[in-house]
């Protein structure tokens, strides 16, 4: 029995090789991951290749699915528009320990399956889910963000048992959907029952531990018009058009929040912190007809510690003061549809036993310190800090393009995150010969 904290040489050695004698593998087994085409709604057989290969570990498996767990019961879940609760499948895998009081402390390594779209498939250098690997790097949506982290945090509990150990504490094995729409995948865990005393998300951070983070609302624009033929124009509405004003408005609200950013604890250094995305527009129908609708989906980010709530109402506020302005909406305001983040922002405070234990197995492997980062994008921790009550650690690999063209994943940081979670996994949970 090793006990947690003392990282002993040997065992880190021992930790090394095997990940080296079976670096093909993992290899080869991320390829397989990224060549899933998991888009939301489509993640079924990811998960269900993910869950066979936690069962032949020997890891016992709970698979179930969003609407097994009541969602519209939990006060913090995110509407779900346009996508099936039943075929949103989880996954949680539980690593066999002993259940002897080891002073181990349990641990939550969890990942999403989930990609976003890829855009046009020919701005792409190889197709969006080859898996191709080339010069160090494996090509695919969804290689950096984030399925080497899943590959990483599986890879280090086959190193620990080929090296002859396991976890001396219970460890939750963790694959979720939703993360990139509503963070109900991560949510349901806990829903479920899930709880340990830490829990490390390895996001492609490029090994930094992120401090804090922006949280993110999500909602549809609706805009009505009337349509008449574009002859006599000054006799409609355009959708369009109006739609237009109402993305002015909010993004002067992003620009005033970001004003008062300047005085945030953990964002004031940060440019422009609060970012605001129309992501999506469509609208009309007949290039000669003034369009009668357009919709509009958009996302506002949000600093940690304001209320969802607060800027949901704030929002509504804008958009109706917006509409009042503009002659043609005000007799049919635009609607705003919530569909999907409502997600608060959140912190990482320094000090806790976790981020010290990930530090000290950082600086094992990489021989320097461990930088924080301040990121302005949502990811699932905020769910493991603020109702899991833990130390949410969000610290993975490294990777190019995410969201965007010819994402890919790094390998050697692939392979050096995978060492250093190895080395965290054996400080927080103790190590056992099995
Ligand atoms: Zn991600």
């Amino acid at each position: 029995m090793m006990p947690a904290s003392a990282i002993d040489e040997g065992v880190a050695a021992a930790l090394a090789s095997a990940i080296d004698a079976g670096w093909s593998g993992q290899v080869s087994w991320l390829q397989k991951l990224v060549r899933f085409d998991s888009l939301r709604g489509r993640e079924r057989p990811c998960q269900e290749w993910l869950a066979a290969e936690f069962g032949r570990r020997g890891w016992e498996v709970d698979g179930y699915t969003l609407a097994d767990v009541g969602l519209a019961d939990l006060p913090r879940a995110a509407p779900m528009v346009g996508v099936d609760p039943a075929g949103s499948v989880q996954v949680v895998a539980t690593v066999p320990y002993s259940k002897q009081p080891s002073g181990g402390r349990s641990l939550i390594l969890q990942g999403h399956v989930d990609v976003v779209p890829t855009g046009p498939a020919d701005m792409w250098r190889d197709p969006p889910f080859s898996g191709e690997v080339r010069d160090g790097w494996l090509h695919g949506r969804g290689a950096q963000d984030m399925k080497a982290g899943i590959a990483a945090m599986v890879f280090a509990l086959d190193a620990i048992n080929a090296a002859g150990y396991r976890p001396a504490a219970r460890v939750h094995v963790q694959t979720v959907t939703e993360e990139e729409s509503t963070g109900n995948g991560a949510l349901s865990t806990l829903a479920r029952g899930y709880r340990a005393d830490a829990c490390l998300i390895p996001e492609p951070t490029a090994n930094t531990i992120t401090r804090a983070q922006s949280g993110a609302l999500w909602f549809r624009l609706s805009v009505r018009g009337k349509p008449v033929h574009v002859a006599r124009s000054d006799a409609g509405s355009n959708a369009i058009s109006a739609a237009f004003l109402l993305l002015q408005a909010l993004q002067e609200l992003a620009d005033r929040m970001n004003g008062e950013a300047a005085a945030d604890a953990w964002f004031g250094n940060v440019p422009s912190p609060v970012k605001f995305n129309s992501g999506r527009i469509r609208g009309g129908d007949w290039a000669s007809s003034t369009p009668a609708w357009c919709e509009v989906d958009c996302r506002l980010g949000i600093l940690p510690g304001r209320p969802v709530d607060d800027l949901r109402r704030e929002v509504e506020r804008v958009v109706a003061e917006a509409c009042a302005k503009a002659p043609y909406l005000t007799a049919r305001p635009a609607e705003i549809v919530w569909n999907g983040f409502l997600a608060e922002g959140a912190v990482l405070e320094p000090g806790s036993d976790a981020e010290a234990t990930l530090g000290a197995a950082h600086e094992m492997v990489l021989g320097a310190p461990m930088e924080a980062r301040i990121s302005t994008a949502v990811n699932d921790t905020r769910y493991y800090a603020h109702g899991g009550g833990m130390a949410a650690l969000c610290y993975g690999p490294s990777g190019k393009g995410m969201h965007g063209f010819d994402e890919r994943a790094n390998l050697d940081s692939l392979k050096t995150t995978t060492r250093i979670l190895a080395l965290f996994i054996a400080g927080w949970c103790g190590l056992e010969r099995r």
